[in-house]
């Protein structure tokens, strides 16, 4: 009732100027939107103008609500306005919002640096990830990553290893480096002059099974490819780089954990680090907190961001074992890591991702996660026998489904029907934000989509693939 009443009290401060068509129209005159084609707005590409969020909803300008049913690009975990972070973030804004973090410290960056180390992935017998390096956005992270892993090498003397080995099918964002590393000809192909060649490893994506091929037999072929890959380059490579578990930029692609087992033991016969791109992964997403735990082993490198703030604010961090931090350690500035961005570790983003913890440990929400996954499984169940559905996989609290005209893997929709992008308006038009990739349409919704929530979703769904494929 409360919570009514305050949207009620919202909505009527705007004025007629603030109307939906209004922000609309102010916005298409200044904005330059994300991974947009921007002539596709308004005309095909709907634009809405979000007023406020509340739990899994985002509510628009015109009163609509919509259910985030992609968590705002994977990033929201408890809700949007979570009141706890909120709280959090406002409190530190009172006290500390940004100070440099090179020749100063603060209170959350340090808190957060130690709780970070106590839960990532470990491995008994191999030494813990020790060290914390923060950047500002996934991005940013990675590329972070890649250079360490270079001058880690670079320090030791070993200077013929310059090269990245990267998985088919695999992302790790935008910027040059990153895209080089990345695997989405739709992101890459254009920037591919500016770009460092990685060398690319068979993806261990189950979904490439050939008949009668069990995931974990598909990633042991995939782990031979990498084992001649690795061999063709002796003394060339510096890191491999992978998202565990789920390619997802990649069309929500899942493997056997099983790989990321035999890439540990080909990295380590090879010398070559292994970094971990948690970035999507982290925080609860694949039903562990981490993705790489569900492997029994652990990354020389992990990359986090996205959930880390809870959805917060950008942040991201780097987290490396002792052993490559103290390569850098020297009387010469050279030897030293000197990448920095101006918001490396600051201290509202730090005090998100703290607020965020303590609720992953007040609210048990990987066990909670565990039981909203099987309503997630019980309501994608029956998608499998759907006649344009070819497959139906889950991950933890992601399920992808795999559209193809005859719901089976060697018919794909032809590219211009974009039955993907008809979904999304289908499901948006009945307020629920289903953001697919080509025609990949997948469930990560925010940990606190409840029963009905769930099952609007589920409902939805189906309409969205009923209207987009009647059109095709
Ligand atoms: N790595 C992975 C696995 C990602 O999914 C993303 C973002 N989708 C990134 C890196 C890049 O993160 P950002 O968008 O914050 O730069």
């Amino acid at each position: 009732m409360q919570e009514r009443l305050h949207e009620a009290e919202i909505l009527a401060d705007r004025t007629a100027a603030e109307s939906a068509e209004s922000w609309r129209q102010r916005d298409l005159s200044v904005l330059w939107h994300p991974c947009t084609q921007m002539r596709e707005h308004p005309g095909t590409l709907p634009l809405v103008p979000i007023s406020h969020g509340r739990g899994a909803w985002l509510v628009g300008h015109d009163g609509r609500h919509y259910l985030d049913a992609v968590s705002s690009w994977w990033t929201n975990l408890f809700g949007h306005a979570e009141p706890r972070i909120a709280a959090a973030v406002a409190a530190q804004a009172g006290r500390l919002e940004q100070v440099m973090l090179a020749g100063f410290s603060h209170e959350p960056a340090v808190r957060l640096a130690e709780r970070l180390l106590d839960i990532a992935p470990r491995e008994p017998g191999r030494a813990p990830l020790a060290k914390v390096f923060y950047a500002d956005n996934g991005s940013a992270g990675v590329e972070a990553a890649l250079k360490m892993a270079f001058h880690w090498f670079h320090n030791r003397g070993e200077h013929g290893r310059t090269r990245f080995v990267a998985l088919e099918n695999g992302y790790h964002g935008e910027t040059i480096g990153a895209l080089s590393v990345g695997d989405i000809p739709l992101y890459r192909q254009v920037y591919a002059p500016l770009l460092k060649e990685a060398l690319f490893a068979p993806s261990p994506d189950a979904w490439l099974a050939e008949p009668g091929q069990s995931p974990a037999e598909r990633a042991e072929q995939a782990a031979a490819g990498l084992a001649a890959l690795l061999e063709r380059h002796p003394g060339e490579v510096c890191a491999l780089i992978l998202e565990p578990r789920l390619q997802c930029a990649g069309g929500m692609r899942m493997h056997d954990p099983l790989y990321l087992r035999r890439a540990r033991e080909l990295c380590d016969a090879h010398g070559v680090l292994l970094i971990a791109d948690e970035i999507a992964t982290g925080f609860g997403r694949t039903g562990t907190m981490f993705a790489f735990e569900q492997a029994g082993t652990m990354p020389d490198l992990m990359c986090v961001s996205k959930g880390l703030t809870g959805g917060f604010l950008p942040l991201a961090a780097v987290l490396a074992t002792q052993d490559i931090y103290d390569a850098f350690l020297d009387d010469s500035r050279e030897r030293a890591f000197l990448h920095s961005h101006s918001y490396t570790g600051n201290p509202l983003a730090c005090a998100a991702a703290l607020a965020s913890l303590d609720i992953f440990a007040s609210d048990d929400v990987i066990e909670r996660n565990r039981v909203t996954a099987q309503s997630l499984r019980a309501l994608s169940a029956p998608f499998a026998d759907h006649r344009h559905v070819a497959d139906v996989r889950q991950a933890g609290m992601v399920v992808a489904f795999e559209l193809t005209r005859d719901g089976d893997r060697s018919t794909p929709f032809p590219a211009g029907a974009r039955i993907g992008l008809r979904a999304y308006r289908a499901a948006l038009q009945r307020g629920v934000v289903l953001r697919p990739l080509g025609d990949v349409l997948y469930w990560m919704p925010p940990y606190c989509i409840d029963a009905d929530q769930l099952a609007l979703l589920a409902e939805t769904t189906l309409a969205a693939i009923d209207e987009a494929v009647a059109c095709a």
